[in-house]
């Protein structure tokens, strides 16, 4: 703790106390926006002493955006035909088709199919025959900038499917692309590929700001590994924060974390209430007939 009182740093400068008039302006500092400097003397001449409060207060801004936002699931996360959210993890609750890459809920997708329809549920495009036209639909889509398509693309180039080799140069290429394009799949894929060193050199802390950009952005399950990778650096405050957001938004390793940190004696009862209740609530908006009956036939 420090001991030093607190100054209103508003209206004068950080290094030699003048006020703001018509002739000096004060201008932020740049990194923490907190302290102002009549000038870039002043600010060089303070620069030794300000450093540690610049670097906290810059820690402190970082940690109020990474913790409140992304508590919502993004649009992609929703289907497109039922508009419910998808449950977890969506990778095995949903498809997404090549012809329009809309995520579509296993309940809707089974539901289609017992009616008889044999096209895409969303678009109605008949299903591709062979890899080779999947991977023409995608081709089309990447060409139109479709982050989601170019993103898709890349996993593809990763895990050698639709007869495409491994290529990791053309793997990161893919990731960038759909990145700058919007896609938040692409930078937890990015999260995954340096935080494990699948196919890069391992870089935990490259993984960690990929995961915090996703997770800012309401990627739930980057959300959940930050919270493992806090648990593993033993700044359980920090996991418990961020396992809370990801089990209230309907992940069950999250809350099954937090119950192990409870019963270490690292979370509170309470905290794993909290998460228990916000999970159940989660669940049950993930709920629908169709989900119900998709699961009932083993689907
Ligand atoms: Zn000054
Ligand atoms: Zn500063
Ligand atoms: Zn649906
Ligand atoms: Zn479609």
């Amino acid at each position: 703790m420090s001991c030093v009182p607190v100054v209103d740093h508003s209206g004068i400068c950080a290094n030699c106390g003048k006020h703001e008039s018509d002739i000096i302006k004060l201008k932020n500092c740049t990194a923490c926006r907190f302290v102002k400097y009549c000038g870039v003397d002043c600010q060089r001449a303070h620069r030794k002493q300000h450093k540690k409060a610049c670097r906290r207060r810059v820690a402190e801004l970082k940690d109020e955006q990474l913790y409140s936002q992304g508590r919502e699931r993004p649009e992609g996360d929703f289907c497109s035909i039922c508009t419910l959210p998808i449950p977890l993890p969506m990778s095995d609750l949903s498809v997404v088709n090549a012809c329009c890459m809309k995520r579509i809920c296993k309940g809707c997708s089974v539901a289609a199919q017992l009616r008889g329809m044999d096209d895409c549920p969303f678009c109605r495009t008949p299903f591709p025959d062979t890899d080779a036209d999947v991977l023409a639909m995608i081709q089309a889509r990447v060409a139109k900038k479709d982050p989601a398509a170019i993103n898709y693309l890349g996993e593809k180039y990763f895990h050698g499917r639709l007869g495409l080799q491994k290529d990791m140069q053309r793997v990161i290429e893919l990731y960038n692309e759909a990145a700058e394009l919007g896609s938040t799949n692409a930078l937890f894929n990015f999260g995954n590929l340096y935080y494990l060193g699948d196919g890069v050199e391992k870089n935990t802390a490259k993984g960690v700001e990929f995961y915090e950009k996703a997770a800012m952005r309401g990627h739930v399950v980057s959300r959940h590994n930050l919270g493992i990778s806090e648990v593993q650096k033993g700044n359980y405050d920090r996991a418990v924060r961020h396992l809370l957001i990801s089990a209230k938004m309907g992940f069950k390793d999250s809350l099954e974390t937090m119950k192990q940190l409870f019963m270490t004696g690292q979370a509170t009862k309470a905290q794993y209430a909290e998460a228990l209740k916000g999970y159940q609530d989660a669940v049950e908006e993930m709920k629908s007939h169709d989900r119900d009956e998709a699961k009932r036939l083993g689907y």
